[in-house]
């Protein structure tokens, strides 16, 4: 199939146990851009953790925000980030995100809103951006949502749950040590890693798939297959798996496009702030009717791991709640399209996607 996209890749990788030691040496040649200092956004989680607070290469006049991953990343809180750092310090030479795919992303988007004038509300889509931002580089702690590699960085808005979407978006470095991961609680190590597992599934079961997202699937997929049912977590070779697994993924999907997970999932989050990768776990759990196989093989992972999926939610949800989160999905237009094919509305309406809700 043609299917013509010109997307634009992370410009520096660095990969390996240890790596994350490389990051002042990294940042050196970066630091004399604009007001010369750097803005570290890091997970709350390592706020108490003495060893790793150590090894962060903060300089003089630099600045080190510790966030909670609690809630995901909100517009208005990029937006005051940005005044906040702007005003008492112009602009940063850098900004470095150091976590999951919340403090990845909130590096993606504040790195474009320090140079783009008003709320990043108003950024919210697809090349919407007017000028690049200033240098990103992402830090993964937690692996799965390939948002180290892909060209948003998704916010809560007031209206609408979407990214920040353009070639600006895409890191200028990522630095991915699978030392970092090692202290992920297990539920949450399933749901992140689930991400890249249903990416992968997603990509090449629909109208867009392609040879080109396909080598990156296939590959992840072993991988998953290898992480999570295969090998025994404390294995040293799983993180390793599970984090270019996240890449791959990350990169099967931009080639590509999510599909009926995905759509189900943007439901759950948008109505009922269930964070993105518990939400797919959920969703994915019952769609055997679309992903077949690949639904059985992951409840053979949820299995193997010992880990639960929420189950039974629909019979605490009203009616309104269904319609409203079966509205956010419908209005995902180009999910269908990928999933079903042009013709989706032919097999697809409002009434189908809430048999799906009324299953979980
Ligand atoms: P997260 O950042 O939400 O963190 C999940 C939990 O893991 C948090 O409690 C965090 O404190 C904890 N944690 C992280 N690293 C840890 C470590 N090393 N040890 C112990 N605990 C650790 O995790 P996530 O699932 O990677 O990210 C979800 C977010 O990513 C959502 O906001 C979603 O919208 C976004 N997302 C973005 C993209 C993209 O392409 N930009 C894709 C998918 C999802
Ligand atoms: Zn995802």
């Amino acid at each position: 199939m043609n299917l013509f996209r010109n997307f634009k890749s992370v410009t520096k990788t660095c990969y390996g146990r240890g790596s994350f030691g490389k990051l002042d040496e990294i940042l050196a040649p970066q630091r004399a851009a604009n007001k010369g200092f750097m803005v570290f956004v890091v997970d709350d989680w390592f706020a108490d953790k003495a060893d790793f607070k150590k090894r962060i290469p903060v300089h003089e006049g630099d600045e080190l925000f510790f966030i909670s991953a609690k809630d995901e990343p909100k517009t208005s809180q990029i937006d005051a980030l940005r005044d906040d750092v702007l005003g008492r310090k112009g602009l940063p030479a850098g900004i470095i995100g150091i976590g999951g795919g919340t403090m990845m992303d909130i590096a993606k988007a504040a790195s474009l809103m320090f140079t783009n004038e008003g709320s990043s509300v108003q950024y919210q889509g697809l090349n919407l951006i007017k000028k690049p931002g200033i240098w990103h580089c992402a830090i993964p702690t937690i692996s799965g949502t390939g948002a180290e590699v892909s060209m948003t960085a998704v916010l809560t808005g007031p209206v609408k749950k979407l990214g920040l979407k353009c070639d600006w978006t895409v890191c200028d470095q990522i630095v991915l040590d699978p030392d970092l991961i090692a202290t992920v609680p297990q539920d949450q190590w399933f749901y992140t890693g689930m991400d890249t597992y249903i990416h992968s599934v997603e990509a090449i079961t629909g109208t867009k798939k392609n040879t080109f997202a396909e080598a990156y699937s296939e590959k992840a997929l072993e991988m998953c297959r290898e992480v999570y049912l295969r090998r025994d977590r404390k294995d040293p070779k799983s993180d390793e798996l599970l984090m270019v697994a996240s890449y791959m993924g990350g990169l099967s999907l931009t080639y590509s496009e999510v599909g009926v997970c995905h759509a189900l999932s943007y439901g759950l989050g948008k109505v009922l702030d269930i964070h993105h990768c518990i939400a797919n776990c959920i969703a994915f759990d019952k769609l055997e009717d679309v992903y077949g196989e690949y639904v059985q093989e992951f409840k053979g992972m949820v299995k193997h791991n010992n880990v639960h999926i929420p189950q039974g939610l629909a019979k605490d949800w009203s009616e309104e709640t269904i319609d409203a989160m079966a509205e956010v999905a419908y209005n995902l237009p180009h999910m269908w399209d990928h999933a079903f094919g042009p013709e989706w509305e032919k097999v697809l309406d409002r009434e189908r996607i809430k048999g799906w809700y009324r299953r979980m």
